[in-house]
């Protein structure tokens, strides 16, 4: 690992200092035009930042109290991929409104009988004159319901070898035949959908890349996602890390209990070698090096580590922790110093079992471990 982040006087700091003299209070259009909110996007959506000057934006917003838009799909794995494959309109259309949070965008790729084995996608676009005519299903749509666009997967050419016959879309999520239902999830949440797509008319402007590349976009696409959902926070990057954890233990006494104190050394162990990973991954692309699949063993073990976290979070809620809204150790919301509201720590133990499950499962990214990293053999064919 060689990694250390620059001085507090480097020029690229004293930039974003300056900037934000003149913008104390920025709006997420402020921060795009800005080029702050994807820094390592060329300009002028970003900065052309490479790593290291991407991780001191992180820090000077860090410390201003700058909050980023929040538009997951759209600026973790959409707009990436429209960036590299989009036609010149495409990105002047779609990047600065999704950078600064103005339109969200939902990922339009599941179907029923389409999860791990994606290229299995059922839905067909068929081009009419200058329009495709889009018949399907999609199913578990993130944010689908408020969303204003989705990238969506659909067979143009099917007689092409399956990962030759799809097709990468753009879908205005309010277009005619777009029918987007609510999934409750167990944590009483709306957060995902099913999406019906009955005769859906898109412009032909609508295809992302060439017809039929869409597989070759879809592993850009998920590349990124599986990047994107192993940050810090133990929900896929958000809310509290194991440390977080730990400093609530420690500030109600810590624990006398042997298995209490292993399994919180163990999740520590774990928050720790992620953050590691994490600088390796940015450590080697300083070094000029791709990320490779790395984001598959950051993916993997993060979201197991959040499922332990959440896990021993809510055993150590004791009886309370069969209550929603319990967080551990019972701490209430007024009397205790966690910076994490009680809610999100039962929310989080409810939502952790989907962490294995989105973005890719547990088992298929241990495939790609195995087959991409290890050499071993393909899955035989279905
Ligand atoms: C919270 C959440 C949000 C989501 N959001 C979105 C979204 O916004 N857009 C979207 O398109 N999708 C979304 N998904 C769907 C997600 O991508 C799929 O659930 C996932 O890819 C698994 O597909 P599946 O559910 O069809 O399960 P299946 O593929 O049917 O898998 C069932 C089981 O079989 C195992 N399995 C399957 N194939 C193999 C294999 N080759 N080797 C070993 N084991 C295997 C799996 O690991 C799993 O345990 C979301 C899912 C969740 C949980």
């Amino acid at each position: 690992m060689d990694f250390a982040l620059p001085a507090d006087d480097d020029p690229r700091r004293l930039s974003v200092r300056s900037w934000l003299a003149d913008h104390p209070d920025p709006t997420g259009r402020d921060l795009a035009e800005a080029g702050l909110v994807a820094p390592h996007w060329p300009t002028p959506w970003g900065l052309g930042a490479d790593p290291t000057h991407q991780l001191i934006v992180d820090d000077e917003l860090g410390r201003a109290g700058v909050r980023r838009p929040t538009n997951t799909i759209g600026i973790g794995w959409a707009g990436p991929t429209i960036l590299l494959a989009g036609s010149p309109a495409q990105r002047e259309r779609y990047l600065l409104p999704l950078l600064a949070g103005e339109e969200i965008w939902c990922q339009l790729f599941s179907e029923p009988g389409a999860g791990s084995d994606l290229a299995a996608v059922a839905t067909r676009a068929e081009l009419d004159g200058d329009e495709w005519v889009v018949r399907g299903q999609k199913v578990w749509t993130s944010f689908a319901h408020a969303a204003r666009f989705g990238i969506l997967l659909a067979r143009t050419e099917p007689d092409a070898p399956r990962h030759q016959g799809i097709s990468y879309f753009i879908c205005p999520m309010d277009a005619v035949g777009v029918t987007v239902r609510p999934l409750i999830d167990m944590t009483g949440a709306h957060s995902f959908n099913e999406v019906f797509l009955d005769e859906v008319r898109l412009p032909a402007e609508c295809l992302v890349g060439e017809r039929g590349q869409g597989w070759s976009l879809a592993k850009v696409t998920l590349g990124n996602e599986r990047v994107s959902l192993s940050g810090a926070g133990a929900l896929w990057g958000m809310g509290p890390t194991a440390a977080d954890l730990v400093d609530v233990v420690r500030r109600s006494g810590g624990s006398r209990d042997p298995l209490e104190r292993q399994r919180l050394a163990r999740v520590w162990a774990e928050g720790e070698i992620l953050r590691l990973l994490r600088l390796r991954t940015v450590s080697a692309a300083l070094a000029g090096m791709e990320p490779g699949p790395e984001a598959s063993v950051r993916k993997a073990l993060a979201d197991e580590h959040g499922q332990h976290v959440m896990g021993l979070a809510r055993d150590l809620a004791g009886t309370r922790g069969m209550l929603s809204g319990a967080g551990p150790l019972g701490e209430s919301a007024d009397g205790g110093p966690t910076p994490w509201p009680d809610a999100l720590w039962s929310f989080g133990y409810l939502f952790s079992p989907a962490l294995t499950i989105g973005g890719g499962t547990s088992e298929v990214q241990r495939n790609i471990i195995a087959e991409r990293t290890l050499g071993l053999p393909h899955d035989p064919p279905a």
